[in-house]
């Protein structure tokens, strides 16, 4: 961290000219504009709750890739340094250490005073400018006076606990803290179980059923979750020069059909055109990128998938009974 403005009152003080809450993808994006705006005396104040550059990347599960080609991914025009083919799909170290190269380059057209391991708590705006306090992890304050602010604080995705089960031979764990390919799990023969059917759900049941061919992988799904094909709107090869998608077109196209009463024919046509479906039938939509293989593996990996929500698993004399929220139940372990 740089080292902070005047003490005053035990509070430090810092005036800028933009303040950006948030040192993820937004906030280096907001950063990396307003580093084209403001000239080189110009002073950038950025504060983040965690101790890193990042955002949700720093904290989320270990094996998770950005779904996009990396290039589309970045601060601005900032260039990658991986030497990866551009259809590369990076891993969480890479995305990690390009938003660092993304803040270094930031630092190069303008000052940028890091704030990392503060939480802002207040903002005000009046005809003086804003005002904002904040406090570090150590209990040091902090009031900011600047003359813009730029709020980049996400939508508060922090890591999942484990789900607690009554069963003592479950033992459950979250995937932003346990990592599915460790030694402990190779160790194991046991079956798995995962509840979830969204993205980060898909990332798991792939690398499980990659990393551990065999080995019985069950999904508990609710009601399921669609995916863009990745392979329509980034194909690789050559077919990338006359096919694939814009987002902003796809969006533009599905918005278009939508007259406002017809929400389930705009779903089926985009789940027939755009979607991939690696559970069926899928209900829910939130933008992940999924690609055919991926969703094949998925599809054809998988042991048994229950459309239902989990609420517990108990310890049963014959073995461990899964319950759903909707009252059905379920034998756990192993059913073949
Ligand atoms: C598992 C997963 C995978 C994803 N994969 C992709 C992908 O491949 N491609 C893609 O485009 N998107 C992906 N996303 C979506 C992802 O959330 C966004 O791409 C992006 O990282 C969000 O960036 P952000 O800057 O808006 O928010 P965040 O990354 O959440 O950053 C906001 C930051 O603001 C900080 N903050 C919040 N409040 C305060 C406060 N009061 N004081 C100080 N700091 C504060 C937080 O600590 C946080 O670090 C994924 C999301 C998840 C959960």
């Amino acid at each position: 961290m740089n080292s902070p403005s005047t003490p005053v009152s035990g509070s430090l003080i810092e005036t800028c000219d933009v303040c950006i809450i948030g040192a993820g993808i937004a906030g280096l994006n907001a950063a990396a504009v307003a580093s084209q705006y403001l000239s080189p005396d110009g002073k950038i104040v950025l504060l983040d709750r965690r101790h890193r550059c990042g955002g949700m990347w720093v904290d989320t599960y270990p094996y998770v890739r950005l779904h996009q080609p990396h290039p589309l991914f970045t601060a601005g025009n900032i260039k990658w340094t991986l030497e990866k083919h551009r259809s590369y799909l990076a891993a969480k170290p890479e995305v990690l250490d390009h938003f660092a190269h993304c803040l270094d380059v930031i630092k190069k057209r303008v000052r940028v005073v890091e704030y990392l391991g503060w939480t802002v708590d207040s903002h005000t705006e009046s005809t003086e400018g804003n005002r904002l306090t904040a406090h570090s992890d150590t209990g040091q304050r902090l009031a900011i006076a600047a003359q813009r602010v730029i709020k980049a604080n996400g939508y508060g995705v922090t890591p999942n606990e484990p789900l607690s089960v009554s069963s003592e031979q479950i033992h459950s764990v979250s995937p932003d803290s346990f990592d599915i390919r460790s030694e402990q799990m190779q160790a194991s023969e046991t079956p798995i179980w995962i509840v979830g059917g969204g993205k980060t759900a898909m990332d798991t049941a792939y690398a499980a059923i990659t990393e551990y061919p065999g080995r019985e992988v069950n999904i508990i799904a609710g009601e399921g979750t669609y995916f863009t094909n990745r392979d329509s709107m980034f194909p690789r090869g050559t077919r990338r020069w006359w096919t694939g998608k814009l987002p902003s077109h796809l969006f533009n196209d599905t918005a278009l059909r939508f007259d406002g009463t017809n929400e389930d024919e705009v779903r089926q046509w985009f789940q027939a055109t755009h979607g991939l479906e690696p559970i069926r039938p899928s209900r829910r939509f939130f933008n992940g990128l999924l690609s055919e293989p991926e969703a094949a593996t998925i599809s054809s990996g998988l042991a048994t998938v229950d459309m239902e929500y989990f609420d517990n698993a108990i310890d049963r004399p014959d073995g461990v009974e899964l319950l759903y929220r909707s009252g059905a139940t379920s034998p756990g372990l192993s059913r073949k």
